[in-house]
């Protein structure tokens, strides 16, 4: 099977976790084995829901849960933005296409401060803002970068132009002295996100080289990304905790979970 094959498509998500482990990665995108679901991705996933139809004005704000409500301020007006909008046609980074979803995507701005300039903003739910992203962390989010770059190329923005970027974080359990939420607000200019995104095909080019190692131990282990957002999946299995089970990472078995757990469409 080819690399293009095996990997199909890219994602911001399979760059910063190859990033992180590029053997965690492996388990997860090459051999395809399941990982545990933690009890936030469900509040996440709720979240989402509502502010896609707030965002596209199925629902008025009066009807959103308490969690995304504080929100609302920091948001385009519904009917004025793309809600939840696939990066379609995908842009394509070393050969494969880059899938994803924009929990909105606004047009460039007429006038005012952002004139001239389209906005790119993202939900995200946290228990601690202490692991929210900064200014400068985010005009370099491999997530966000990914979406400036598609609006740059949906609006044939020049290089001296600029895209916003922002970040509205949710506390799902928010104490007394608890602000609801947390917004990072920036931008990144058009030079900038090319040249990132000229690193992520780099990253892209290397994972389509990795995605033909037959077993995990021949892929390069993170033992400092063991115990990032709560522990990685795969610990029990992994070559480099010495406690593992023996692995049966053999090629006979990453088929029978290719059976198992067959790629799923890309949302
Ligand atoms: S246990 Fe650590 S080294 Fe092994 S795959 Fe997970 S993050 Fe990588």
């Amino acid at each position: 099977m080819s690399d293009a094959g095996i990997l199909g498509h890219v994602s911001a998500s399979q760059v910063k976790t190859y990033r992180a482990c590029k053997r965690q990665w492996w388990y997860e995108k090459v051999a395809r084995l399941p990982k545990a679901m933690g009890g936030g991705k469900d509040t996440g996933t709720a979240l989402h829901h509502e502010m896609r139809a707030y965002l596209a004005g199925e629902i008025p704000a009066s009807r959103l849960s308490p969690l995304a409500a504080p929100g609302v301020p920091e948001l385009p007006l519904p009917g004025t933005t793309l809600a939840e909008h696939a990066l379609e046609p995908p842009p394509v980074a070393a050969g494969l296409p880059w899938t994803g979803s924009i929990d909105w995507l606004s047009p460039p701005q007429a006038s005012g401060e952002w004139a001239g300039i389209p906005w790119v903003g993202d939900h995200k739910t946290t228990k601690n803002y202490t692991y929210c992203l900064d200014k400068e962390e985010l005009a370099k989010d491999v997530q966000m970068i990914s979406y400036a770059y598609y609006a740059s190329i949906k609006w044939s923005l020049p290089e001296s132009g600029f895209v916003r970027l922002t970040h509205v974080y949710y506390h799902t359990d928010p104490g007394p002295r608890t602000k609801p939420i947390k917004v990072v607000d920036t931008k990144a200019q058009v030079a900038t996100i090319k040249s990132l995104w000229g690193e992520f095909e780099t990253v892209v080019q290397d994972m389509k080289a990795t995605a033909k190692a037959p077993t995990a131990a021949q892929v390069e282990g993170n033992a400092k990304a063991c115990w990032n957002y709560g522990g990685c999946p795969y610990r029990s299995r992994c070559p480099s905790n010495k406690s593992a089970a023996p692995a049966p990472e053999t090629p006979e078995v990453i088929s029978v979970h290719r059976l198992l757990f067959p790629r799923k469409a890309a949302k």
